[in-house]
């Protein structure tokens, strides 16, 4: 039992137990590999617009100071906890170590419900947690970013308070800024860019051919609509796509550019179509040839993985897939390609650490460059996946996993116990 505690932690422990045993890790390492090596609560007290005061928690989590500062997004959610936090902190390790990043990982959060407060509440809470985080996060310490509730939007507001405070524009602080504001071009599109080139990689390499192929959708913010607009520009037609509002089917195909600029506006996809309206948890089963799941933890679980159809799972979503899952889609038969998610959504950090080393260099690339070096990133760590999956006859998971997995425990070793 630790703070921590719950179903993301103790999946993410689940994991990397897995792991563990399959490199024959002993088991005194294993809590140092396991463990945080920092975390933070704190309370962020707003004025609200009636005049009250309300208090909301916030957290971040640094789970590794191993391999450089700590990079990781910022979670506004209603469902938010220390253990969830603690939990993407680790895969962000992973990803980092896996795509060859010097970061550790780390990921904060703030328990909120964004359909309840205004836009101007929201401003202040965010400068309110950055102000709260400032003793603990630095371009050289601890780096945000955005992730589910938050945008290039809050970014700004978060860059603005910690430079208020140093009294100079710092804008390496965080990544996914507005390209106005110091961020770099492509790191909006890069995650769902990312999860589509990969799809389409391993779609070459099962010899489906794209203008035959279709793709379904689930979580429809920045990950899912970017994942789904560049699969449709490939040629694949989507035809289902869900968020937290209800879901759209049309086997026609989605006119994806048409609602982008709907869900663009409105904040969701209701009301784009009643005719294509859909029972949303019928989504993860619909046949289809690339599903990307790009919502939230724990979605595919043991009965969904026995009941998915797809040919591709595409992890947008971080920790979408339980260990149970796990399990029966490494058993079953007609076999499911799984990109897993510290490859499959690892090109947001990429692109994010593209951004931080353009900030600290103040020389800015073009978007051909950001693509082009996100890509050669991706190919690379997909490639070394592969072949290690194949060596050992293990799932891409663990493959993926072990090979970040060493990598982290051998910067480890090497430096020692301190003192
Ligand atoms: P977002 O806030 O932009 O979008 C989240 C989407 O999921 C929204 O469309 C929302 O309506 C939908 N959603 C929420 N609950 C849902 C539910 N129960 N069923 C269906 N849809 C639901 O967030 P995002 O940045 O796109 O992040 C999505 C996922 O991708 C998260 O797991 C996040 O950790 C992961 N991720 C994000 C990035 C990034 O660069 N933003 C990078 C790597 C991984």
């Amino acid at each position: 039992m630790t703070i921590y505690s719950g179903p993301v932690f103790e999946m993410a422990a689940d994991q990397l137990t897995v792991v563990a045993d399959h490199l024959n890790i002993p088991m005194d390492e294993r809590d140092r590999l396991l463990m945080p090596k920092r975390s933070i609560t704190v309370s962020c007290p707003i004025r609200r617009d009636d005049g009250t005061i309300a208090v909301f928690e916030g957290y971040r989590v640094q789970h590794h100071l191993t391999m450089g500062p700590t990079k990781g997004g910022t979670r506004f959610s209603p469902s938010v906890d220390i253990g969830e936090v603690a939990a993407l902190a680790i895969w962000m390790t992973l990803k980092c170590a896996l795509v060859g990043l010097p970061y550790g990982g780390a990921k904060g959060g703030v328990r909120v419900d964004l359909t309840k407060i205004s836009r101007r509440e929201l401003e202040a809470l965010s400068r309110r947690y950055m102000q709260e985080m400032i003793p603990f996060v630095g371009p050289h310490i601890d780096v945000m970013a955005p992730d589910m509730g938050t945008d290039e939007q809050v970014m700004a507001w978060f860059m603005d308070t910690y430079s208020m405070y140093r009294g100079q524009t710092v804008t390496e602080i965080v990544t996914g800024k507005p390209v106005a504001s110091g961020g770099t071009v492509g790191r909006r599109e890069a995650t769902g860019r990312g999860v589509a080139h990969l799809a389409k990689r391993v779609m070459s390499q099962l010899a489906i051919d794209a203008s035959n192929a279709t793709a379904v959708i689930q979580g429809f913010g920045n990950v899912g609509s970017y994942a789904a607009q560049e699969l449709h520009r490939f040629g694949l037609k989507v035809i289902a796509v869900s968020d937290h509002t209800g879901a759209l089917h049309d086997s026609r195909g989605l006119d994806i550019p048409a609602l982008m600029r709907h869900a663009g506006t409105r904040g969701s996809i209701a009301g784009f179509s009643k005719e294509m309206e859909f029972d949303p948890s019928q989504i993860l089963t619909l046949p289809c040839d690339v599903l990307v799941p790009a919502a939230i933890e724990r979605v595919i679980d043991a009965e969904a993985a026995e009941n998915l159809t797809c040919r591709i799972l595409a992890e947008g979503a971080n920790g979408p897939t339980t260990p149970e899952a796990d399990l029966v889609l490494q058993n079953r038969k007609p076999e499911i390609f799984v990109l897993p998610d510290i490859l499959c959504n690892s090109g947001g950090v990429v692109v994010s650490y593209f951004e931080w080393v353009q900030d600290l260099q103040q020389l800015f690339w073009e978007e051909e460059e950001v693509m082009r070096r996100e890509y050669q990133l991706l190919d690379r760590a997909f490639e070394r996946m592969l072949a290690r999956a194949k060596a050992e006859k293990i799932s891409n998971r663990i493959a993926a996993m072990a090979i970040a997995v060493e990598k982290g425990r051998t910067a480890m070793n090497l430096r020692g116990l301190f003192p």
